[in-house]
């Protein structure tokens, strides 16, 4: 079955992130390993990596996902490229130490420069990071994104086009968001319009690569390049989409996570209807 869950949050310690998870009835959770609006970092102490692990184990969370810095951006030419190299090593780092095999990051930005020059600079850095870090099993899956502005990864072509300029390597991967595909124009909302995107990320990048789910309902229209997630079934995407990924076997043991807004009910309802939608 994929396993559904949420982006929870570490603070109070990242060990707060499992008791988050559990009391919502997580079998996978999303976090940020450190405040995400933040340049500094540091390692995770190992006595902290420690206290996390065993809590880990000790859940019923069967999958752990990080959702890297919102400030890294590979493809910039000035000296947020350096930096933001330095800062996905360290987010590799610190996913090792605590026993979490995938980081969801989003491809960057052009910011006004030719949009496949930077999508090559983006595959050209991610090659040197892999490089580096060639001990460790950590993966980077690419978010596919909304299409607002100079974001890159509106398409599968460009995520494709970064896969492709680093060799195919085997820890690169793809992370799928229902709000920002519909928003880049994939229309989901049918069995086959949603078999249609499957078949175009088989083609592009093949499933395999496929390593989470981003499930959020959109806010806005189809096709509007907007980025604003709704509640489960209260946006333009309603419940359909979900019930047939959450009941795809393509997606077994796959982290769906949810991303919808804190208010109201927050995550405790959506979990109800994702549960449902999967039929148990
Ligand atoms: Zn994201
Ligand atoms: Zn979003």
């Amino acid at each position: 079955m994929a396993r559904i869950g949420a982006h929870v949050s570490i603070s109070g310690g990242l060990e707060k992130s499992i008791e988050r998870g559990e009391a919502l009835g997580c079998e996978a959770i999303q976090i940020f390993t450190k405040n995400q609006l933040q340049w500094r970092s540091s390692p995770v102490a190992q006595s902290k990596a420690d206290r996390f692990c065993r809590s880990w184990a000790a859940s019923g969370i069967e999958s752990v996902v990080v959702h890297a810095s919102y400030l890294i951006n590979l493809a910039a030419v000035d000296a947020t490229g350096p930096r933001s190299v330095t800062a996905l090593e360290e987010e590799i780092e610190r996913c090792d130490t605590l026993g979490i095999d995938d980081i969801v990051l989003h491809p960057g930005s052009s910011r006004g420069r030719d949009a496949d020059e930077a999508l090559d600079l983006v595959s050209e850095r991610l090659s040197q990071i892999l490089d580096r870090t060639r001990h460790k099993r950590v993966r980077i899956l690419l978010e596919t994104m909304a299409g607002q502005g100079d974001i890159l990864g509106r398409d599968f072509r460009q995520l494709k086009r970064i896969i492709e300029g680093a060799g195919w390597h085997y820890r690169l991967g793809v992370c799928m968001d229902t709000c920002h595909l519909f928003a880049a124009g994939h229309d989901i909302r049918s069995r086959a319009a949603y078999q249609r995107l499957v078949d175009q990320a088989e083609e592009a990048v093949g499933l395999d690569r496929v390593g989470c789910w981003h499930l959020n309902d959109s806010f806005h229209e189809l096709g509007r390049g907007l980025d604003r997630h709704a509640h489960i079934g209260e946006g333009a995407l309603g419940y359909e989409p979900f019930a047939f990924i959450l009941n795809d076997p393509l997606w077994e043991e796959t982290p769906c996570i949810l991303e919808t807004p804190l208010d109201s009910a927050g995550h405790a309802r959506n979990m109800a209807i994702l549960r449902k939608l999967r039929g148990g």
